[in-house]
């Protein structure tokens, strides 16, 4: 998917403005938190583009938490309540962002089979 939106912009079909419209927050967290992904910006050519990981879940603020730490990350994903992990990348030079990867974290495994019950 990464590839076909590039290749797009490369194209001329979706204009960099489509693609690079990374939230403000969202930049605020690449610079601040961001892991480097050691990938190259595929629209600027930046050597800087960086891995930010979004935690969603119930108790957490709407547009979701962005662990300022591993270990904050490792908790939020060790919590009784189930949260949805997204993986980010962005380049902070472009404003250029790709979810790289959603999975879901936390929750109770043993406690699967209860709750669904009301
Ligand atoms: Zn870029």
């Amino acid at each position: 998917m990464r590839n076909a939106i590039v290749r797009d912009v490369q194209k001329g079909r979706l204009g960099r403005e489509d693609v690079c419209d990374a939230h403000p927050e969202l930049l605020r967290a690449a610079r601040n938190v961001g892991k480097p992904s050691g990938e190259t910006c595929p629209i600027c050519e930046a050597t800087g583009t960086v891995e930010v990981t979004y935690v969603f879940g119930t108790r957490l603020p709407p547009g979701g938490r962005c662990p300022g730490s591993a270990t904050e990350l490792n908790r939020l994903r060790r919590r009784s309540e189930p949260v949805l992990c997204y993986d980010v990348e962005v380049c902070p030079d472009c404003a250029w962002h790709h979810l790289t990867r959603k999975y879901p974290a936390g929750g109770k495994r043993e406690g699967q089979r209860t709750g669904r019950a009301l």
